[in-house]
């Protein structure tokens, strides 16, 4: 775990280093679990967004996007059931004087059993080697038999707890496991209650409760308010997506892991009406979609799964997590659900406006069901970041062994495509031919000229943003036109004309790339 919390930690201090991710209001020390996107995380994450909107969008023809507004009518809220159910349960411990999230206490107390079973079986495998089944000592060995129904029976009562809203039940719970307090030991805790997490504001010309507005907590509903609205405009049938991406808000009560909790984040949502009685099909089939999606930037299937809820949301008949391996663990990323026709008829009664689609091939009208795809920007930013930022030992310019670190992202995520490097920046041939060769490519893509250091250090500068390509220009350049182009994963140099260079990066660079290898 030290491991990981260290490489955690590296991530963070890159994050800030190299401009991708500062602390919010950083110069008032902080406000936080709000985070602002530097000159290159606003890159890299305008092209996840991009990749997300061009899969969505760009490639269904029955996907058709939309921008809502964050500030809703108040009744949205109450048609959707966040002002009732969108709450956490909170425990403040008295002594510590610390605020946490009840469930999430007793999620870490299963964790650890389950990191006990993990173990128990790690030492198992290493003393029988290859002839270790570890089927069967999960079914046989009592210790680990013992854990695991002490994970199900804790886990179903959580679940319970949660269904029914059962905070007395919460607590007692907290009481006999003897959770304490991470940071002071303490077992001394208050009544667990539940906390709304949507942040409220005043509309500046009515007083009250009347005038009462949301910061959206999802984008959803911005899509359901105008199902109408757009099924007629765009003459779509059924099946038939919205997507979006934007802001949500989440007054979170714990929020830690740098932007893997946020209270302001971004969300990309895609809701799809499909027929009722359709749904458990269109389930399947965007939880294949959506895998497929993550594998093709190149995350590795073992740093991905699905993950069941134990405890449905109020909207939902089937969902679940896609998880990834971020350097705390499996944790979500995306959430698939099945989210019946909840949303549209509860938005149907409370307006009194008839929202329904007519369906020619069954000469009827209904309300559509909704299959949900919902996965967080910066979750999908911490995770690309985390799997791709690395270290290793590579050959300095010399031949000897020497640590780089490169930011190995997917050239078309990439916040900078390519840097035009002049060999020396004292002369001014080649300062000048560089320059005219940035300003030529500079249209196409996003390029950077850097003529300040040494070579090598501006080649690491860039494996550290995790630019694709270097182009240098030396003095042969002056003599035939012809340019070094540096491979930042294989550390190839290969000489090209200059007229080939925007071809060869803008081939490797497009986002049809990723299109093409899933
Ligand atoms: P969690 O259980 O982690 O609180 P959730 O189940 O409440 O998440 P959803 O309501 O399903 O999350 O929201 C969809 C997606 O939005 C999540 O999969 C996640 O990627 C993202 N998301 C939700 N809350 C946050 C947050 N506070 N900060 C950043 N991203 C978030």
């Amino acid at each position: 775990m030290a491991g990981q919390d260290d490489k955690f930690k590296k991530l963070v201090a890159h994050c800030k280093e190299y401009g991708f991710i500062f602390q919010s209001s950083e110069v008032y020390d902080g406000l936080s679990a709000v985070y602002d996107y530097g000159p290159y995380g606003v890159e890299l994450k305008n092209n996840l967004k991009s990749y997300w909107w061009k899969s969505m969008v760009q490639m269904h023809e029955n996907i058709v996007g939309i921008d809502a507004a964050i500030f809703m009518h108040p009744k949205t809220w109450k048609a959707s059931g966040h002002v009732d159910a969108f709450n956490d349960p909170l425990v403040d411990n008295k002594d510590s004087k610390k605020r946490y999230r009840a469930d999430v206490l007793v999620e870490n107390y299963l964790d650890k059993i389950e990191a006990k079973i993990n173990k128990e079986v790690a030492k198992a495998k290493k003393r029988f080697g290859d002839s270790f089944d570890e089927a069967m000592f999960r079914k046989t060995n009592p210790r680990v038999v013992a854990n695991l129904e002490k994970h199900e029976t804790i886990a179903k009562r959580l679940a319970n707890a949660m269904r029914d809203s059962d905070m007395p039940g919460m607590k007692t719970l907290i009481e006999e496991l003897e959770i304490a307090c991470p940071e002071s030991g303490s077992k001394n805790w208050t009544d667990v209650r539940q906390f709304n997490l949507m942040f409220s504001t005043q509309l500046g010309n009515i007083a009250g409760e009347e005038g009462k507005l949301y910061l959206r907590p999802e984008t959803a509903q911005g899509i359901f308010v105008n199902f109408l609205n757009v099924q007629k405009t765009s003459r779509q049938k059924l099946p038939f997506g919205i997507a979006q991406i934007g802001k949500a808000f989440r007054n979170e009560i714990v929020a830690r892991q740098f932007i893997f909790r946020m209270r302001e984040f971004e969300q990309m949502e895609m809701q799809f009406f499909i027929r009722p009685g359709d749904e458990m099909k269109w389930y399947e089939y965007w939880k294949a979609a959506r895998m497929k999606w993550h594998n093709a930037i190149g995350h590795p299937a073992e740093k991905l799964r699905f993950h069941d809820h134990d405890n449905l949301a109020h909207y939902a008949n089937a969902a679940v997590d896609i998880q990834f391996d971020f350097p705390f663990g499996f944790k979500e990323l995306e959430g698939i659900h099945s989210r019946t026709d909840f949303d549209l008829s509860s938005h149907q009664e409370l307006s009194g406006r008839k929202i329904q689609y007519f369906d020619p091939e069954l000469d009827k009208n209904y309300v559509p069901y909704v299959v949900e795809t919902s996965i967080g920007c910066d979750r999908m930013f911490l995770a690309t970041m985390s799997h791709a930022l690395q270290e290793e030992t590579v050959p300095d310019a010399k031949g000897k062994d020497s640590v780089r670190t490169v930011l190995k992202v997917h050239p078309a995520l990439a916040p900078v495509k390519c840097a035009v490097l002049p060999l020396l920046r004292n002369k001014e041939e080649l300062t000048e031919k560089a320059r005219k060769v940035y300003n030529n490519i500079k249209h196409s893509f996003n390029c950077q000229y850097d003529e300040k250091d040494a070579i090598g250090r501006r080649y690491r500068r860039q494996d550290a943003i995790g630019t694709p390509y270097c182009i240098t220009i030396d003095f042969d350049t002056l003599e035939d036109d012809t340019v070094t182009i540096r491979d930042r994963d294989t550390l190839k140099q290969e000489r090209i004309p200059i007229g080939q260079v925007e071809d060869i990066v803008r081939n490797k660079v497009d986002m049809k790339q990723l299109f093409l290898e899933d």
